[in-house]
């Protein structure tokens, strides 16, 4: 269906998206019909597959392009005796990007917030569960690497509980993140420690 005014409509979906308001959304849109006029087909092709191809990893829901399983999930250089846990994607790379970590990952898209409705069932919990439970022990620790404000340490408490039957251990990166902040705005370097310096939960 052709919209009235493609611009208003343009704008009104690209203010939907975070950190974009409805100015900067405007400026957007302007700028493509002006000077990138000839890469739009290439942008909007870029975003349809996208949109069609990526999806969650089955195992530990990063977003891939893969069949069923993520690049790190099926990857045989990896440690399988570790799964780090991160709240989000942007987390997951820029941990990845120390090219430090080694081990695997899961990743629980949130954390808890009981304020907006986000409770367990919200987050990848219970297939984390499964997959240390299922691992028959391959697992041997975990580390949680929610970030380090009030959600993410409700996060990682909650995730602690759950796992204190099982034979895991569990250990949470040290505070080399600022209190406060977001683990993937942090240095490489203060990553890396953090992850190095990391505590028995
Ligand atoms: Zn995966």
């Amino acid at each position: 269906m052709l919209s009235e005014d493609p611009i208003k409509h343009l704008v009104e979906q690209l203010a939907k998206l975070p950190g974009i308001g409805e100015r900067t959304a405007l400026r957007l849109v302007l700028h493509m019909l002006s000077s990138e006029r000839d890469s739009v087909p290439t942008l909007a092709a870029a975003l349809m597959e996208a949109a069609e191809r990526v999806h969650e990893c089955s195992c530990c829901h990063m977003l891939t392009a893969l069949d069923v399983l993520c690049s790190t999930c099926i990857s045989i250089s990896r440690d399988r005796s570790v799964v780090c846990v991160v709240a989000t994607v942007q987390d997951l790379m820029a941990l990845e990007a120390t090219n430090d970590y080694k081990g695997l990952y899961h990743v629980l898209h949130g954390t808890l917030g009981p304020m907006e409705g986000i409770g367990p069932k919200e987050l990848r919990i219970a297939s984390f569960l499964s997959r240390i439970t299922d691992s028959n022990r391959e697992i041997k620790e975990v580390i949680i690497a929610t970030p380090p404000n009030v959600e993410g340490e409700a996060t990682a408490l909650y995730l602690a509980g759950q796992m204190s039957g099982l034979k895991v251990n569990i250990t949470r990166i040290a505070s080399g993140v600022p209190v406060g902040g977001d683990l993937q705005f942090a240095d490489r370097l203060t990553l890396s420690r953090a992850l190095h310096l990391r505590q028995r939960f």
